[in-house]
């Protein structure tokens, strides 16, 4: 092996929400531990969350886990694994008070309790009526909570490796995961990082779609690494499109605009929802308002000079509570749509968002894959936490403010399975085989040595563009077809891209290559699973099998890279402790 090695007890791959969780958990605990980021940690994607996180705290109206949980399992279109999802919501009062406690600055109700305000799908009493249950501070949750967890990680004295980009995960002979090979960005130097247990919290992969919300970096690195370790990804054909991203820019306006009062109209000044869900309106799940918001612009009744908008109205919330409640959407709505939301409404479209689906967990954060029949086992010394991760909570449509809950949950959870697999076998660290860096030396020496190929950014606005057209709110048969042909026609073309002009060469070029090759690994699993799921469930969404079939399809998809190939796993219709959610219409 050419590499130099660092040992660390465990191996961070991301510095967002997810990671300096699970992070801070082991560090606490007197572990050595390595948090690995491709930018700053407090610039991770967490940054950009706006509304905030979900937790049946009941500080405005009465509330329990128990709504909670039916609201996720409904949510979910009854694909999201009801012992998870019962695991998840009874363990979100105590995180969010520990969020409190680690400093997060919630904003306050007059009582001094944390403040709350509804969200989408998010009710009381099975159903009944919208609750408050967002706990939020103002519309920059996130930043707040990145900010919090990395002090409380520094004070822990966790180590942090920043500009540093994963590239692949090393496995042993018997499958064990050992470390990770990493390319500090800045200088170039190429590393192993050996770990007694390595987690995978490389967040999302919006940058798959030409729109969306997500950061530049979101690239569905952890996807790639996994995928080419020979892990299975799960239910990737359910990519969630926020209602609200701003028309011709991508940048989120948050539901939390509708959870303070804020609805959305058509040209002609309809509050179009009421038709399609006249019960929870502008906050029914976000599948549902996507998908009429789309019918809308389809059926001729979109705004604009190109009919292609929607407008979201919220000037009738005062300029004093949007100022209090929302002052970011109100800069990013001058600065991004040329309009001040306290006069006028800003045009949004549906934006890519999301991803439901990822690397297989079970809700102790550790990776699984099948065993015989519908057995599953653990690989060992593999987790994974956060968007890239599917537990699955959100099954095929997730409700806002439950990711930022999933990161603190699972985030803890995998830490506190992590100290338990260190203690009971007090595991040494495995040696590492003697290839163990061949493939990223493979990767990088392809990479400096190819010669006539295309432009990596070429390549990749072409993939975006096939997702786009190809894999949207509303797919059709013979489009995801065509789609797929041309996707792995793309994805050949991936295999041969060339780092123009190397003279000039900096590390970025590279980082975009390596980028390119986990973009189309996360692109190829999700539109193949999206051309074989045929049935409409959540936010997947197909013209010729408009219905939900649960007989046929009540089941988690995994897509292998080896091959190419689909396999299906049963959904874990079973909670904890209470009665399962029996799957029915899902009406708002
Ligand atoms: C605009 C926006 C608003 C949102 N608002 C809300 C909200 O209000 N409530 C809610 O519940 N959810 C919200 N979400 C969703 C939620 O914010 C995300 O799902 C969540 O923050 C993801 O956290 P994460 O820890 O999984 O990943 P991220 O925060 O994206 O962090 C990923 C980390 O991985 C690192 N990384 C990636 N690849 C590599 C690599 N190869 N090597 C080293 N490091 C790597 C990155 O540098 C980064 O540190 C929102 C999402 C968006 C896009």
């Amino acid at each position: 092996m050419q590499l130099p090695v660092r040992s660390f007890d465990a191996v961070i791959v991301g510095g967002g929400g997810s990671g300096l969780r699970t992070a801070l958990e082991l560090s606490q605990a007197e572990l050595k531990v390595a948090v690995l980021s491709k930018v700053f940690p407090t610039r991770s994607h967490t940054v950009a969350a706006q509304g905030g996180v979900a937790a049946s705290l009941g500080n405005v109206e009465e509330d329990n886990w128990h709504w909670h949980m039916y609201d996720t399992v409904k949510g979910s279109d009854y694909l999201g694994d009801q012992d998870a999802i019962e695991f998840m919501c009874r363990k979100a009062n105590e995180v969010v008070y520990e969020l409190e406690h680690f400093g997060m600055p919630f904003d306050r109700l007059p009582d001094g309790k944390i403040y709350q305000r509804p969200f989408g799908g998010q009710t009381r009493n099975y159903g009944e009526r919208m609750v408050p249950r967002s706990c939020a501070a103002a519309d920059r949750t996130g930043h707040a909570m990145l900010h919090t967890l990395y002090q409380a990680n520094l004070k822990a004295h966790t180590q942090f490796f920043i500009e540093w980009m994963a590239l692949e995960l090393v496995r042993g002979a018997d499958g064990t995961v050992l470390g990770v090979t990493a390319l500090e960005m800045e200088t170039g130097e190429v590393m192993m990082l050996q770990a007694k247990a390595t987690v995978l919290a490389t967040g999302g992969a919006g940058r798959i779609y030409a729109a969306s919300t997500n950061a530049f970096i979101n690239t569905g690195d952890g996807l790639g690494m996994a995928a080419r370790a020979g892990i299975p990804l799960e239910d990737m054909e359910f990519w969630q499109f926020h209602p609200t991203g701003v028309a011709g820019a991508g940048v989120l306006i948050t539901e939390g605009v509708r959870g303070e009062g804020g609805y959305l109209l058509n040209k002609d000044g309809e509050r179009f929802m009421e038709r399609y869900a006249p019960n929870a309106k502008d906050l029914a799940s976000r599948d549902v308002v996507s998908r009429a918001m789309a019918t809308e612009i389809k059926e001729g009744r979109g705004a604009g000079k190109e009919a292609d908008s929607i407008l979201l109205k919220l000037d009738h919330l005062g300029e004093e509570v949007i100022n209090k409640r929302l002052p970011g959407i109100r800069e990013i709505a001058r600065k991004f749509a040329n309009v001040d939301p306290v006069k006028d409404p800003i045009p949004v479209v549906p934006t890519c968002h999301y991803q439901m689906g990822g690397i297989p967990t079970n809700y102790n954060g550790q990776v699984v894959v099948p065993k015989d029949g519908d057995a599953e086992t653990v690989v060992e010394g593999l987790y994974a936490v956060g968007e890239c991760a599917c537990v699955s909570v959100h099954g095929a449509n997730r409700l806002g403010t439950n990711s930022l809950l999933d990161l603190l949950v699972f985030g803890k959870a995998a830490g506190e399975q992590v100290i338990r697999d260190l203690n009971e076998d007090g595991r040494l660290h495995k040696s590492l085989p003697k290839d163990a860096d061949a493939l990223t030396l493979q990767r990088l020496a392809r990479l400096d040595g190819q010669k006539n190929g295309e432009r990596v950014s070429d390549v990749g606005a072409e993939m975006r563009r096939i997702m786009q057209l190809h894999c949207g709110v509303f797919r059709f048969p013979e489009l995801l077809a065509e789609g797929v042909r041309k996707l792995k026609e793309v994805a050949g073309r991936a295999g041969r891209t060339e780092i123009k002009d190397k003279s000039k060469t900096f590390n970025t070029a590279r980082v975009e290559a390596l980028e390119l090759d986990n973009l189309i690994e996360t692109a190829v699993a999700s539109l193949v699973s999206a051309e074989a799921r045929k049935e409409s469930r959540g936010s997947h969404d197909r013209a010729d099998c408009p219905e939900r079939d649960d007989e046929k399809w009540l089941k988690h998809t995994l897509w292998y890279k080896d091959g190419d190939r689909l396999e299906y796993k049963p959904v874990h219709r079973k909670p904890l402790s209470v009665e399962p959610f029996e799957p029915k219409a899902r009406v708002y």
